[in-house]
């Protein structure tokens, strides 16, 4: 399964002076298109979801398909949460399969930025999960048109040390001049910043609003550390051009033959971006050089408090409670067919990652359910779950069911 760690694939961009295209995706044939792509480029893959295009598109339809693509694919793949509205948000793509995450708060000040980006990390690098962070205002293209160019908050190179101390991201969206949309006239850069970022962070850079720039641009970016190039306006305009000519004057022509010139217009957009930014022939070395990523399920049994068991209903409180710890992707309840024995239920649980099961152990929702339901820990309980379901249980354990998908 060729999903990996997005700090891993942004990590080795950087260090070998590529970048890697982040497509946001609304729908299927956009998925199909970039994926197809990817496989013709041999190329790492970032597969991103917007929050602010969720009206668009329902995200729990198109996330299992995001997240079967990627299982399928021969080529490296992350799965990115992009502009999440806040940690829910975060955290609920995290539990759709989201294996990277951004929370947007490029607009606020730069204590507030810090603080809830901090945050987020905190969230997100407890259950494994990577996270860019946005420093400086991309603005809209519509924004940029009414505002004078000294207005706008491009990044500033000391915020960017303070601001990467603090919240500890994994990469950096910066703002030197492009904009999200179609700029009008043609964007120009401030390299000499991007340049002193690069030089003082040495980490993996981002470009949000990355359509429509020129090759020699884009060569600029990835040679003062840009390895991550978030694309949509430029896909999304083609795809719409394709759509307007195939049915300019056309009789009878049916819509899958629309939507596959659009899906095959996009296709070859795409590999075009791939092969210029320097991500094309790649896969190989990135699957062997980045960490695969592997979520976990793992059992979790009890024995309850209440000499005559759990009532149902608490039974699928404990689920509720354990479904929205973050990390914890599904919970299923099952029954312990075992009239001899002291438990019950059971709950099968799905994690984004093995780190995740950590957080949700040491999580206050967790404690507070052990504390209340169930028979008392004793303090070697780490160890008795490394030694997985032992003879002489203790009063509730874990065991690992399977650690590869
Ligand atoms: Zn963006």
């Amino acid at each position: 399964m060729p999903l990996v760690d997005m700090k891993d694939m942004l990590n080795h961009a950087y260090h070998h002076g590529y970048a890697v295209g982040a497509f946001e995706l609304i729908n299927l044939e956009m998925l199909c298109a970039v994926m197809d792509a990817a496989e013709r480029a041999r190329a790492p893959v970032i597969l991103s979801v917007g929050e602010h295009h969720f009206d668009d598109f329902d995200v729990q339809l198109l996330m299992p398909a995001i997240e079967a693509a990627a299982a399928r694919a021969q080529v490296p793949v992350a799965i990115h949460f992009d502009h999440g509205k806040s940690i829910d948000s975060a955290t609920d793509g995290i539990r759709l399969g989201c294996n990277s995450i951004m929370v947007d708060a490029s607009h606020l000040n730069f204590s507030e930025n810090t603080r809830i980006t901090k945050n987020a990390v905190a969230m997100a690098h407890a259950c494994g999960i990577s996270v860019e962070g946005e420093l400086g205002y991309v603005p809209q293209a519509e924004e940029k048109q009414c505002k004078a160019s000294d207005e706008l908050a491009y990044t500033s190179l000391a915020e960017a040390k303070a601001y990467v101390e603090r919240t500890g991201v994994d990469c950096l969206a910066v703002s030197i001049g492009t904009v999200h949309g179609r700029m009008k006239g043609k964007p120009r850069l401030d390299y000499q910043r991007l340049k002193q970022i690069n030089e003082a962070l040495k980490m993996p850079l981002v470009i949000h609003g990355g359509s429509g720039l020129s090759d020699s641009q884009y060569h600029r970016l990835i040679s003062n550390g840009v390895a991550k190039i978030n694309c949509f306006t430029g896909i999304s305009e083609l795809a719409a051009r394709k759509l307007r000519e195939s049915t300019r004057g056309t009789i009878g022509i049916s819509y899958s033959q629309i939507q596959n010139m659009s899906k095959a217009a996009i296709t070859s957009d795409v590999e075009k971006y791939l092969r210029l930014w320097g991500a094309a022939g790649r896969a190989a070395e990135v699957l062997s050089q980045c960490h695969i990523w592997q979520p976990i399920e793992q059992l979790l049994i009890y024995k309850p408090f209440a000499e005559q068991g759990l009532h149902l209903s608490t039974v699928y409180e404990v689920q509720a409670v354990l479904s929205r710890i973050p990390g914890v992707r599904e919970v299923h309840v099952s029954e312990i067919m075992d009239n001899d024995s002291h438990y019950q239920y059971s709950w099968i649980i799905k994690f984004c990652h093995p780190e995740a099961v950590k957080a949700c152990q040491t999580h206050p929702d967790f404690q507070s359910l052990k504390r209340k339901l169930f028979s008392p820990l004793e303090d070697n309980t780490l160890n008795l779950i490394q030694q997985r379901l032992a003879p002489r249980s203790p009063e509730l354990t874990e065991i690992s069911l399977k650690v590869a998908f």
